[in-house]
């Protein structure tokens, strides 16, 4: 049951991310309906087989918590992905459709990507490092399945080497270069249930200025990030690839937008960097306004968003939260929800 290129055919254009585009396709033979993620690498062929025996991984990856992994080939300049196809799409394109999301789910949100973190980490000691909403799935059944985990470090290499642009789900500690761990999913997790149940962004009116936060989303900094001290590590970017010219025509139009502020030589805008800097500096973001949540939400997430990591729980320590105790057992239906939208 080798997956062959020849065996798909293309159904629907499903997104575009930066590492390349998803499409729903079926696999003709046996009828099997899939979502095919096309990366392209921009590496040697020793590379780029290097990459494909590190994604074998995610044939060992049985979760109900994790997409299952169909196969993966090479189909020149591109690698293919082939998996389980969601098909309420990702939890950014639900809340971008209905609205802010009920409370409840996202509980039942928090509480499978603690259980698909936990195992990634137990049994096969992977960190996921891209932890947001475009990466939890969702499908009619009510599952809630997490993607897109760091499994071939060549991969995260081959992308972070390609492509440029920022993360915003990024930790502080992070953001300062320290190493990454399961903590650093953690944060990640906390800004993404907040935007969950705010149907935004957190950061976008936290602002200290009048430039629209908001709008960073996507924006593109240098591959060689010169501020910070050094300390950025290899970031990820979080929205469609950009030819150079289109790059740097949308750099000028957030330039002019910041009162053409920018930083001198980088070419990295002043916005982007005020909202690293602000991840640092500022208090984190919280479930608000107060009332509004339950208690034990806000809880939760104010023990995701420690601000220093040794604070900060593990996934393991957080699935023994009262809030995620109760999403376990509430009796939400996650089935006839689905059926909603
Ligand atoms: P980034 O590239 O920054 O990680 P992203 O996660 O949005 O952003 P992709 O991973 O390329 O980018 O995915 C693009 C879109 O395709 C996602 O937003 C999601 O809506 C959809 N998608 C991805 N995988 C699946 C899947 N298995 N089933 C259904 N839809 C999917
Ligand atoms: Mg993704």
């Amino acid at each position: 049951h080798d997956l062959r290129n020849e065996d798909l055919k293309d159904m629907q254009e499903l997104g575009q991310g930066n590492g390349g585009s998803v499409k729903k396709v079926e696999h003709v033979p046996t009828g099997t309906i899939m979502a095919k993620k096309i990366v392209l690498i921009d590496a040697k062929p020793s590379v780029r087989k290097q990459i494909l025996r590190e994604l074998q991984i995610m044939h060992d990856c049985n979760s109900q918590y994790i997409i299952s992994f169909y196969g993966a080939f090479i189909s020149d300049p591109n690698i293919c992905i082939c998996m389980e196809f969601m098909d309420k799409g990702s939890l950014d394109g639900i809340y971008k459709k209905i609205g802010p999301i009920d409370v409840d789910v996202v509980g039942k949100v928090a509480l499978a990507v603690l259980e698909g973190l936990t195992y990634l980490y137990d049994v096969h000691r992977i960190i996921h490092r891209d932890i947001k909403p475009s990466n939890i799935l969702f499908n009619s059944k009510g599952q809630i399945k997490i993607c897109d985990f760091g499994v071939s470090g060549e991969l995260i290499n081959s992308i972070a080497d390609t492509f440029v642009g920022t993360s915003t789900y990024m930790s502080p500690e992070r953001i300062q270069g320290a190493q990454y761990t399961v903590k650093s999913d953690v944060w990640s997790l906390g800004i993404s249930l907040i935007e969950l149940a705010l149907g935004r962004f957190p950061f976008a009116e936290s602002s200290s200025d009048d430039s629209d936060l908001s709008d960073l989303e996507g924006t593109l900094s240098p591959s060689r990030p010169g501020p910070l001290g050094g300390g950025l590590p290899p970031v990820t970017p979080t929205k469609k690839r950009m030819s150079k010219a289109e790059k740097e025509k949308q750099d000028k139009k957030k330039k002019r937008k910041s009162k053409g502020v920018s930083l001198q030589g980088g070419g990295m805008t002043m916005s982007i960097l005020e909202l690293l800097q602000h991840i640092v500096n500022e208090p984190a973001p919280r479930l608000a306004p107060e009332g509004r949540f339950p208690k034990e939400a806000e809880m939760f997430v104010d023990s995701c968003l420690s601000k220093d990591p040794d604070m900060r729980s593990t996934p393991k320590d957080l699935l023994k939260h009262p809030w995620i105790e109760a999403a376990r057992t509430s009796n939400f239906d996650l089935e006839a929800w689905a059926s909603t939208f």
